[in-house]
C-alpha cells in the first residue's frame, strides 16, 4: 500500500454526555482532517477537532445534507485514499447496532487501514443515568440486549421473543419505541409477568434526559399518553425499582432546565461545563466572536512605546488574550512589558494574566469597569501617569473619561473587535427557536445586544412567556433593561461561578 494512504478511525462517541468519550477518541479527534458524525453524537464533541477540519453529517435522521449509508462508506474510503485522517464518530459503541462492523468490512475490502475505538454504550449508560443498574447481585445475575427495530409479530423476526421472555435477568431493548406495545405483548405472551417493572430512558446522559417508568402491562399506554419518543433505551426487570434510591443524575439542581449560553464559543466552555455538571440541558448559542481590531495603527504605536506607560488596564479576559497575541508577535520576552503596573476588572481577567505569570496590582472590589478608575487612583495618584487601556474596539467611553478627569494620559487601544456569530455549528440555535428555553444567560452587555440583534428579545419573550433571564451583573442588566426586559436574577458575585450559583439557587427554590 502506498505510504500516503490515510487512516479511518471508527470512534465510539459515547451516549451523549461529552465527558463519556474515551481519551483515545479525544486524541484522534484532535488530529482529524475529516470528521463524519451521526445524529446521536453530541455535537459539542466536534469542537475537539481542529477548526479547519471538514465536518460531514452522516446520520440517518431527516436532515437535508445527510448522506446515504452506501455513499458514506465510499466517502470514508475516498477521503482516506486522499491521505486524510478520517474520524467516523458513532453514537455509543460503534459495534452495538451501529453498522460499525459493515463499515469496517468495507474499509478492509478497500485496503484502507482502520482502528475501532470502543465507546460507552447507551445500554449501560442511559440506564445508569436514570438510576437503574443493569445488574445487581440481589436482583439478577445477567442481562440480555435486543434490538426492537423489527416488528415482533413479523413471521421472519430474527429475534426469538419466546427465548427472550424465558431467560432470567434484565432485558434491554434498543430502538423500538414505536413498537413498544407489540414488544410488551410478546413478552407477556411468553410468560413475563405484567407487573414486571419497565423503565424507558430518552436522550440518556444528556440534559434532555427523560425517564418513563411503568410495568410490562401498562408502559405502552404511558408512552402513547405522554407522547414519549425515540431515541430511548427500554429496560425490563426488577432493577428498575432501584431507581428510587440510585437516581443520582436526575436529582441535580438544574436537571430538566434548558439553559442558553450566549458567550463566544471560545469562552463558553467554563459556563457550559458548570451548568452541565448541575444537570442542565445547555444550548450554546454564541452570538459574537472575537476578531482583530479594524484600527491597527494605535496598537502598533502602543507596542512600540510600551516602555512609556505607567499602567496597562484590562477590562476582559478577551482583552488579555488579544493583547498578548500581538505582544508576543512583537517580542519574545515578557520583560519587554517594562515596569508597568497592571489593573484588571475582575477575577476572570486576573486569571488570564496569572496564566502568563503576571500579577495584578489593582482589581476593584466590585468587578465593574466603572470601578477601575477609582481603584487605580486609590492605589496611587494617577495625575500625569500614562495609561494603556487594552480593550475592545467598541468599548464603553466611561472608563477613559474618568481616568482623564483624574488627570491621567490615556491611550484607548483597541486590541480586538467583537463580530457577529451567525453560524449554528451544533444545531443549538435551531433547537432554541423551536423549543425555547427555561433560561438565557448573559455575561456581558455586548452578548445582550448581539443576542437581541439575532433573535429579537422582546419578541422571544412573547413567544416563550415562561423564559427567564439571568444576568452576570449590573452592566449586563442595564443592557437588558434598555430593551425593556427585566433580568429575572442578577448574580451577587459578577463571575461565572456567581452566575451558576444564582441559577442553582433559583432552580432549587422552584
Ligand atoms: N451504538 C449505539 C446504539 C445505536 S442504535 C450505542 O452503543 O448506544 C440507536 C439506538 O440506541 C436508539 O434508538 C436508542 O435505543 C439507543 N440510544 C443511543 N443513544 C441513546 C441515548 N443517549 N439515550 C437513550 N437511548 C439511546
Amino acid at each position: 500500500m502506498a505510504d500516503d494512504t490515510g487512516f479511518v478511525y471508527l470512534v465510539g462517541a459515547g451516549p451523549g454526555d461529552s465527558g463519556l468519550l474515551t481519551m483515545r477518541g479525544g486524541e484522534l479527534l484532535a488530529r482529524a482532517d475529516v470528521v463524519v458524525y451521526d445524529a446521536l453524537v453530541n455535537p459539542d464533541l466536534l469542537r475537539l477537532a481542529p477548526r479547519e477540519a471538514e465536518f460531514l453529517y452522516g446520520g440517518k435522521r431527516a436532515k437535508a445534507h445527510a448522506i446515504p449509508q452506501s455513499d458514506l462508506n465510499q466517502l470514508l474510503v475516498d477521503k482516506a485514499k486522499e491521505g486524510k485522517t478520517v474520524v467516523r464518530l458513532k453514537g455509543g459503541d460503534p459495534y452495538v447496532f451501529g453498522r460499525g462492523g459493515e463499515e469496517a468490512e468495507e474499509l478492509r475490502e478497500a485496503g484502507i487501514p482502520f482502528e475501532v475505538i470502543p465507546g460507552v454504550t447507551s445500554i449501560i449508560a442511559a440506564t445508569n443515568y436514570a438510576g437503574i443498574p443493569i445488574t445487581h447481585r440481589d436482583v439478577c445475575s445477567g442481562f440480555t440486549v435486543v434490538t426492537g427495530h423489527e416488528d415482533p409479530n413479523k413471521e421472519s423476526s430474527s429475534i426469538d421473543w419466546e427465548a427472550l421472555a424465558k431467560i432470567s435477568g434484565t432485558k434491554v431493548i434498543l430502538m423500538g419505541v414505536e413498537r413498544i406495545g407489540r414488544i410488551m405483548e410478546n413478552l407477556m405472551k411468553y410468560g413475563v409477568e405484567g407487573t414486571t417493572p419497565v423503565g424507558m430512558v430518552r436522550w440518556g446522559t444528556t440534559g434532555r434526559q427523560e425517564t418513563l417508568v411503568g410495568t410490562v402491562a401498562d408502559i405502552a399506554a404511558k408512552v402513547a399518553d405522554q407522547g414519549f419518543k425515540a431515541p430511548a433505551v427500554t429496560v425490563v426487570g426488577d432493577v428498575v425499582d432501584l431507581r428510587d434510591r440510585l437516581n443520582w443524575f436526575e436529582e441535580r439542581a438544574l436537571f430538566g432546565k434548558r439553559i442558553v449560553v450566549t458567550r463566544t464559543r471560545a469562552q463558553a466552555s467554563q459556563l457550559s461545563h458548570r451548568l452541565i455538571e448541575n444537570g442542565a440541558d445547555v444550548l450554546e448559542i454564541p452570538t459574537i466572536k472575537i476578531g482583530p481590531p479594524k484600527r491597527r495603527d494605535v496598537l502598533v504605536e502602543a507596542m512600540a512605546a510600551l516602555g512609556e506607560y505607567d499602567w496597562i488596564v484590562f477590562t476582559s479576559p478577551n482583552g488579555v488574550t488579544a493583547f498578548f497575541d500581538y505582544f508576543f508577535r512583537a517580542f519574545v520576552d515578557v520583560r519587554n512589558l517594562g515596569n508597568l503596573r497592571i489593573a484588571a476588572v475582575g477575577p476572570a481577567t486576573a486569571a488570564k494574566l496569572a496564566d502568563l505569570h503576571l500579577k495584578v496590582d489593582v482589581m476593584p472590589q466590585k468587578y465593574l469597569a466603572s470601578e477601575v478608575a477609582s481603584a487605580i487612583h486609590a492605589y496611587e495618584n494617577v495625575d500625569n501617569l500614562k495609561m494603556l487601556l487594552a480593550r475592545a474596539e467598541q468599548a464603553n467611553p466611561e472608563l477613559p473619561k474618568e481616568l482623564l478627569e483624574l488627570g491621567a494620559i490615556v491611550d484607548d487601544v483597541p486590541v480586538y473587535e467583537t463580530i457577529i456569530e451567525d453560524q449554528d455549528a451544533n444545531g443549538a440555535a435551531a433547537r432554541f427557536k423551536e423549543e425555547g428555553a427555561d433560561w438565557i444567560t448573559f455575561t456581558s452587555s455586548s452578548t445582550v445586544e448581539h443576542f437581541h440583534a439575532r433573535f429579537d428579545l422582546p419578541a422571544l419573550a412573547k413567544t416563550f412567556p415562561e423564559m427567564k433571564f439571568a444576568s452576570i451583573g449590573p452592566e449586563t442588566s442595564k443592557g437588558l433593561k434598555s430593551l425593556g426586559m427585566e433580568p429575572t436574577i442578577e448574580a451577587a458575585e459578577h463571575t461565572i461561578d456567581g452566575l451558576v450559583d444564582a441559577l442553582v439557587a433559583a432552580g432549587a427554590s422552584e
